[in-house]
C-alpha cells in the first residue's frame, strides 16, 4: 500500500520549457517535488517556489517512488537514465516518460526497464506548456494499467485530460507521431500558404480570419471519415479526387510562378495522381491512405 506521503512526492528529471511547467503543476499541487537538470541553474526559480534542486540523478529518484522524466529525445533520456548509478537507484521504483519519441524507442526502453526492475509508463503530451496544470492540457498513457492505476493521483496533478491508451508500451507515442504527423504537414501548409500569400500581396493578418475557417472544416472530417477509412471505402461524393487534383495543380502553378518552392503541394498531388492513375479517381482524397499503406 502506497503511503499518502510517498504519493505526494514526485522527481522530475528534465528542465526544459516543458519540464518547468511539469514541475509547477506538482508544486501548485502541494506534491513534495525534486528536480535535476543536466545543465545546473535551470532549477533556480522552481527551487524559489519550493522544488528541492538534487545535485545529481541518482540523487534526484532516489528522493521519490515515482520519476517523471521530459527531456528532448529517447538518447537525452537513456544519457542520463542507463548508468550504472541512476539505474540501481531507480530499482524498484516507476519511471513515467514523458519525452516524446518513437514507439520502437518506447519498446526498447520497457524491455530495459523490466530488466532491471524498474517500473515503467510510457506517456506523450499533446498540448503546449501553458496548458500544463490546467483543464485544457491532454496526456496520453501507455503500459501496465496497475502501474497507471497506483500513479494516476500524481499524474492528475499535471491537470487536464489523461487517457491511458492500453498496456502495449508503444500505443502512447503511436498516438503521438499520428497526430503530430497532422500538426506538422498542416503548419507545414500554413507556411507555404503565407507565402504564397505573401507574394500575391496578402498579408498574414489578412489571410488570418479565413485560414481559422479553413480550419474549422476538418474536425467534422475527422470524425465522419473514420468509419469510412477504418472499413476501406472512400466516398468521393461532392468532392472526388479528380476535383481535388485541378485544386492542387493550382496551388502549385501559382506558387511556382512566383519562384516559392511547392514540394509539400507537389508531393500531395503525386500521391492524389497516383490514386486516379489506379482507377479510384471518383473516391474521395482519402483513399490515399490505401495508396500509402495498402491493406
Ligand atoms: P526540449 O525538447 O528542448 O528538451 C530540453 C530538455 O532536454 C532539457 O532539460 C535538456 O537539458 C534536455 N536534454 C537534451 N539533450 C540532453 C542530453 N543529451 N542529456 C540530458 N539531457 C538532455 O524542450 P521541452 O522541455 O519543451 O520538451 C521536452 C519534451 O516534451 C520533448 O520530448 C517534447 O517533444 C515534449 N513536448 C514539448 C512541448 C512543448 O510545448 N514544449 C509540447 C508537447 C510535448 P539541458 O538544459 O541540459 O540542455
Amino acid at each position: 500500500m502506497t503511503s499518502h506521503t510517498e504519493q505526494s512526492a514526485v522527481t522530475v528529471l528534465g528542465l526544459g520549457p516543458m519540464g518547468r511547467a511539469l514541475t509547477g503543476a506538482f508544486l501548485d499541487a502541494g506534491m513534495r517535488t525534486t528536480v535535476w537538470n543536466r545543465t545546473p541553474g535551470k532549477d533556480r526559480e522552481l527551487v524559489e517556489r519550493g522544488a528541492v534542486g538534487a545535485r545529481s540523478p541518482e540523487a534526484a529518484v532516489a528522493a521519490s517512488r515515482l520519476t517523471v522524466v521530459c527531456v528532448v529525445n529517447y538518447d537525452a533520456v537513456d544519457a542520463i537514465v542507463r548508468r550504472g548509478a541512476v539505474t540501481d537507484a531507480l530499482k524498484g521504483r516507476t519511471v513515467v516518460n514523458l519525452t516524446a519519441d518513437t514507439p520502437d524507442r518506447a519498446r526498447d526502453t520497457e524491455a530495459w526497464a523490466a530488466e532491471q526492475g524498474i517500473g515503467y509508463l510510457d506517456g506523450a503530451i499533446m498540448t503546449p506548456t501553458t496548458t500544463i496544470g490546467t483543464p485544457a492540457a491532454v496526456f496520453l498513457h501507455s503500459g501496465p494499467e496497475e502501474l497507471y492505476r497506483q500513479h494516476r493521483l500524481a499524474l492528475d496533478a499535471l491537470g487536464g485530460t489523461h487517457t491511458h491508451l492500453g498496456e502495449e508500451i508503444g500505443r502512447a507515442a503511436a498516438y503521438d507521431i499520428a497526430l503530430l504527423d497532422i500538426f506538422w504537414t498542416a503548419m507545414a501548409g500554413y507556411a507555404h500558404a503565407l507565402a504564397v500569400a505573401r507574394a500575391e500581396g496578402v498579408s498574414a493578418r489578412e489571410l488570418a480570419p479565413f485560414a481559422k475557417g479553413i480550419g474549422a472544416i476538418l474536425p467534422p472530417i475527422f470524425e465522419q471519415s473514420a468509419e469510412e477509412v477504418d472499413s476501406g471505402s472512400f466516398s468521393g461524393e461532392g468532392n472526388p479526387i479528380t476535383s481535388a487534383v485541378s485544386s492542387m495543380a493550382h496551388i502549385v502553378h501559382t506558387s511556382e510562378a512566383h519562384g516559392i518552392d511547392a514540394g509539400v503541394m507537389r508531393a500531395a498531388e503525386g500521391l492524389a495522381r497516383r490514386a486516379i492513375g489506379r482507377g479510384h479517381g471518383t473516391d474521395g482524397f482519402l483513399r490515399i491512405t490505401e495508396i500509402l499503406n495498402p491493406r
